[in-house]
């Protein structure tokens, strides 16, 4: 078997070169491709969330962010190898977006700090397209409107940080009307890159 299933929560079976491996695959395809890295907190709140759980669930990609997911799988001989952080999963798709000319879109955070972000990614990856970005604080009613932004720039590589649940659910509501190759939950990364 290719996945594992902790606590209800399917994980893929995958080092961090064979994620990234998976990833690369996914830039080659057309239909739009989730990425999740759910951390012990997620597969907890997962657990009193069905529609959240199932999500996680439908994961193209879903990886461990955290060490403690990695010590449930081996207390039930589960063999998830290797921590996948997030962060450090996108700093990988950054580098590849840099080097092959592919785009990337921001979305999520308070207002101010997606762009902040931008400035620090490109200056560390000067040839990476940021086509677009977008605060995480709409309204509802503007949901349709920011799809309809970020598929006018058709990114390659959509980051969403809207903070768990709310980012997952967002990319699988939806997931087959975004025209991107790759769609991913980044929880606090924006914030992070924008340092
Ligand atoms: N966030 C957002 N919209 C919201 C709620 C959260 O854009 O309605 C952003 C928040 O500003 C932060 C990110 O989501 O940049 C991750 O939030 P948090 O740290 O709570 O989530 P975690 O990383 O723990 O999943």
């Amino acid at each position: 078997k290719t996945t594992v299933k902790i606590l209800g929560v399917k994980f893929d079976k995958l080092d961090f070169d064979d994620a990234y491996q998976r990833f690369t695959t996914f830039m080659m395809q057309d239909e739009t491709k989730m990425i999740f890295t759910p951390n012990s907190e997620l597969v907890m709140m997962a657990q009193d969330d069905d529609a959240f759980r199932q999500i996680l669930n439908e994961g193209d990609l879903t990886v461990p962010d955290g060490i403690g997911i990695i010590l449930a799988s081996r207390i039930h001989h589960l063999e998830l190898t290797e921590r996948i952080p997030g962060i450090d999963l996108m700093a990988k798709m950054l580098a590849y977006a840099n080097r092959s000319n592919k785009s990337i879109f921001l979305f999520g955070a308070k207002p101010g700090v997606a762009e902040k972000a931008a400035q620090k990614i490109a200056e560390q990856y000067g040839n990476i397209k940021i086509v677009g970005v977008q605060d995480g604080y709409y309204d509802e009613r503007d949901e349709l409107r920011i799809l309809d932004k970020i598929n006018e720039v058709k990114p390659d590589i959509l980051f969403v940080a809207l903070g768990a649940p709310k980012q997952e659910k967002w990319i699988y509501k939806y997931r087959k009307l975004l025209n991107v190759k790759v769609a991913m939950g980044v929880g606090g990364s924006i914030d992070v890159w924008a340092g």
